[in-house]
């Protein structure tokens, strides 16, 4: 069994990144929007902000207080939108209730939308276009099998959980990748009978939900799940020490897909469109 070790590969994929950074005359600018005192949200922003400073990224962080309405928070986002400092916009989820998240990624402009979703990368992806930016996770999923050489074409690959930002992206790219696609979720009947029959499984869930071992021994799991467990310590969607006897290739948690996203992020961050 071989581990996937994404934080060996999230290194290298960053140290790529800072080389281009380095080669291209004008640097990108990423402008981080954070709204309200989500202390788990300020500890992403401030680390994508060392991220991307690591690699020569420049990053601005623009707070706003809870309260903000959503026409402000547009506001802001069209100002960013054709402003010529700026090459990417994030904004960090999730947002206070009364703002509506889909609306608010539907203002950003799709040429500085790194996390991709927008409903034009959304929709370039699904129709079969190149989307400007594919979302982080899954592309720093797919970054991480490339790595290993594992075939996806013809592959049987099961996704558990659909989101919008893991789940359902992960399925439209795999499917470009020629992979025979399984998308299961909360009410999937049998999802062990699903899993055993898998040669690649990614689970984006946020529960132990796969435990039971797998009927292929090549086959690969990737984790993307990442929480804390009863006892305060961080743990996925995979039962590790049962299931890894029976595969080919698995992520831990952490040191799995988490970093992978944020060096996924940087790639991205990384490219200028406008
Ligand atoms: P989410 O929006 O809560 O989606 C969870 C998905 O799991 C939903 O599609 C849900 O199905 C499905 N699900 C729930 N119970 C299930 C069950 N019993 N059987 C099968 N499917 C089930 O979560 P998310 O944002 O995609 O994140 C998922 C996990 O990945 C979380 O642990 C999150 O922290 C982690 N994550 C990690 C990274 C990283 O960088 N490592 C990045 C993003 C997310 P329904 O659609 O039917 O409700």
């Amino acid at each position: 069994m071989i581990i996937l070790d994404g934080k060996k590969v999230s290194l290298k994929i960053l140290e790529e990144v800072k080389e281009k950074v380095a080669q291209i005359d004008r640097k990108p600018h990423l402008a981080v929007i954070l709204v309200g005192n989500n202390p788990a949200s300020k500890i992403y922003v401030n680390n994508k902000k060392k991220a991307a400073e690591a690699v020569g990224i420049k990053t601005t962080i623009i707070e706003f207080e809870e309260k903000i309405s959503e026409l402000e928070l547009i506001n802001k986002i069209e100002e960013l939108n054709v402003d010529n400092n700026i090459t990417g916009i994030l904004v960090q989820l999730p947002l206070p209730q009364h703002i509506n998240s889909k609306n608010i990624a539907a203002h950003i402009n799709p040429k500085k939308d790194v996390d991709g979703f927008s409903p034009e990368n959304v929709g370039r992806l699904a129709i079969g276009l190149e989307p400007y930016f594919y979302p982080a996770t899954p592309q720093g999923v797919l970054m991480l099998l490339d790595e290993y050489g594992i075939e996806l074409e013809s592959a049987n690959a099961v996704v558990i959980g659909r989101s919008n930002i893991v789940g359902k992206p992960m399925t439209q790219m795999l499917l470009k990748r020629n992979a025979t696609v399984t998308s299961c979720h909360s009410f999937t009947k049998n999802l062990d009978r699903i899993i055993k029959t898998a040669d690649v499984v990614i689970s984006a869930v946020g529960k132990k939900i796969v435990r039971c071992k797998m009927g292929n021994k090549n086959s690969v799991i990737v984790d993307v799940g990442i929480y804390k467990d009863s006892n305060g310590q961080l743990t996925g969607d995979v039962d590790f020490d049962y299931v890894s006897d029976s595969v080919g290739f698995i992520s831990p948690v952490p040191g799995g897909v988490g970093p992978m996203t944020i060096a996924s992020l940087m790639y991205n961050a990384s490219k200028i469109y406008c």
